[in-house]
């Protein structure tokens, strides 16, 4: 018996682990592709030939740096048989778009010098436009928006390469951007080209490294959802994300419809360490994915005209595919997740496997973790940033290595919940059916609290709860008395259900952790409890042989990436 639960128990710990390693692999961008592709791809080898001759100095608008980066890429232009212009103007960025970006209202105007191309469209005038921001602040600039320039340039030349679009694709290359937006509000305010823009996509960079995410859109996008999806197999972004920064702003201001796309891990931008040796090619590959597969799609749809469909819910499975739904499916959805979890608990009653003490300690055990495991982590880094050299120094607000800070948020916070866990196991014997019920009891409210206040997020719960209620259901059926004792098939039907909830709310918690300020833990953490919650009974089979080892282990694990960070 015994012997029984150790091997269940590694089983699932297998299980798990397969799970969040493929879970992790999800947030990962795609390979970069060498300069030997077919010339109608896009290769970011070929792309980074282009950072090399625009990032080698600090480049505002009327700088030595600014002037040779606009002179490469007007070199760049005319080589592919294009004619570029520059735009000259000064321009001053409207007040309530200054006070939307919370800059000073008072900002002076500034001198533009924007690069801009077209590739004329085989059918008609109406244009795509491609941003990117010529200009850097303090830094190199490769990665912002150097990358950004670079993709514009290497998506120009695949265009070319191939069948020329039936609309016209425009490429901006905007200065200023890191002052104030000058040079987009300049473009769209002052050039005649504009009349002619019926979708904007803007590429920019808040880090060195991390998938190319959709951040941004124009409100009520259906239609842009829609479209990216079937054009972009590498489409990757959630409905819950927020929103992003950059020239894309001022496009929104002016009630322009588009997307903006952002890589933002290893946030060393606006520092001299923003170099062509330090950004990650696979993300410039991630982002060229984007402009190419979109600059295509776009170029040649009949229509280019938005029809402002309201608003979706979208989200990644794994690196199988992007699912959208509309907003109206969230409520019936989550009806289903109630009802499916009201007829779990009917069915522990019915069977007798539940106790309503039972489950009221375990719904405690796991509010506590709640309340406790995001304070824990904002205390440790309070700690953590003071006596850590190397964590002194934040950029963005971020550690230098987030990575490694983020396991050990993962170990403390999985580490004090399995204390909590164990402790309450030697107050009170609760038994696995009822630990399991209280905590999805607060996956259950969870799911009905963000249907109804936070319905672009109500997927991460909802399919999460949706699979667990599902496997639980079938254990509680399948079990003739011995609830502790789990059959091949209902391990099978855990496992699956851990390995949805792994999959949806991991690459969430990374997102919002590198989306988040530094000092900020507290949603990150939180959707780490919750997804510690989904998965009660699998770390409870995995806990069966020996209450106390995985807590141990994790308080071990933090204590060994402490002793890491503090070498650097
Ligand atoms: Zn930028």
């Amino acid at each position: 018996m015994k012997k029984q639960n150790i091997i269940r128990a590694i089983v699932v710990f297998v299980a798990l682990a397969i799970a969040v390693f493929v879970a992790i692999d999800q947030t990962l961008p795609p390979d970069a592709l060498p300069a030997s592709v077919p010339g109608t791809e896009f290769s970011a080898e070929r792309a980074i030939v282009h950072i090399k001759g625009i990032a080698k100095e600090p480049r505002l608008v009327g700088s030595a740096g600014f002037e040779n980066a606009r002179d490469y890429v007007m070199g760049e232009l005319r080589a592919l048989g294009l004619s570029p212009e520059i735009q000259m103007t000064t321009a001053t960025v409207p007040a309530e778009l200054l006070a939307q970006l919370g800059a000073p209202p008072d900002l002076p105007p500034e001198e533009v010098e924007n690069v801009i191309a077209r590739i004329e469209g085989t059918e008609t005038q109406e244009a795509i436009l491609l941003v990117a921001h010529l200009d850097s602040r303090n830094s190199p600039g490769a990665s912002d928006d150097g990358s950004g320039v670079a993709v514009l340039l290497e998506t120009a030349r695949a265009l070319h390469a191939g069948p020329p679009p039936r609309h016209s694709v425009i490429l901006l290359f905007t200065g200023p951007e890191e002052t104030g937006l000058h040079g987009a509000v300049a473009f769209i305010t002052k050039h005649p080209w504009i009349e002619d823009v019926k979708l904007v996509i803007n590429f920019d960079a808040g880090g060195l490294t991390g998938p190319s995410e959709l951040t941004s859109t124009s409100p009520d996008k259906g239609w842009l959802i829609r479209e990216a999806a079937k054009a972009d197999s590498s489409l990757y972004g959630t409905s819950a994300s927020g929103e992003g920064s950059s020239d894309f702003n001022a496009f929104k201001f002016y009630g322009f419809t588009g997307y903006a796309f952002d890589y933002s891990w290893d946030r060393r931008i606006h520092t001299p360490m923003d170099t062509v040796e330090n950004l990650n090619p696979a993300s410039i590959q991630h982002q060229g994915y984007h402009a190419l597969s979109l600059a295509r799609h776009f170029g040649n749809l009949d229509s280019l005209e938005d029809p402002k469909d309201p608003n979706p819910i979208y989200f990644n499975i794994l690196r199988l595919g992007f699912v959208h739904y509309p907003t109206t499916w969230v409520i019936p959805i989550m009806l289903v997740v109630v009802l499916g979890f009201a007829g779990v608990v009917a069915l522990g009653f019915r069977r007798k496997v539940l106790t309503p003490a039972g489950i009221g300690l375990g719904a405690l055990v796991y509010v506590i973790g709640l309340i406790t495991a995001p304070l824990l982590a904002s205390s440790l880094w309070a700690l953590l940033s003071n006596v850590i050299p190397t964590y002194q120094v934040t950029y963005l607000g971020h550690a230098p290595n987030e990575m490694l800070l983020l396991t050990f948020f993962t170990s403390t916070t999985l580490a004090l919940t399995a204390t909590w866990y164990a402790l309450i196991q030697k107050v009170r014997q609760v038994s696995i059916p009822d630990l399991t019920i209280g905590a999805y009891a607060i996956l259950a409210i969870a799911t009905v609290g963000f249907a109804i206040a936070m319905p672009e997020a109500s997927f991460i719960s909802a399919w999460a709860g949706l699979f667990c209620f599902l496997a639980v259901g079938y254990w509680f059926y399948s079990t003739k008395d011995d609830f502790e004792s789990f059959s091949v098939g209902q391990l099978v039907a855990l496992a699956l259900a851990a390995f949805v909830a792994i999959a949806m709310m991991l690459p969430i918690i990374i997102a919002s952790f590198m989306a988040s300020e530094a000092n900020d833990w507290f949603l990150p953490i939180a959707i780490m409890v919750m997804l510690l919650g989904t998965l009660v009974p699998q770390l409870q089979i995995i806990t069966r042989p020996n209450k106390w080892w995985l807590p141990a282990a994790a308080w071990i694990t933090a204590a060994v990436i402490l002793v890491l960070a503090a070498l650097g």
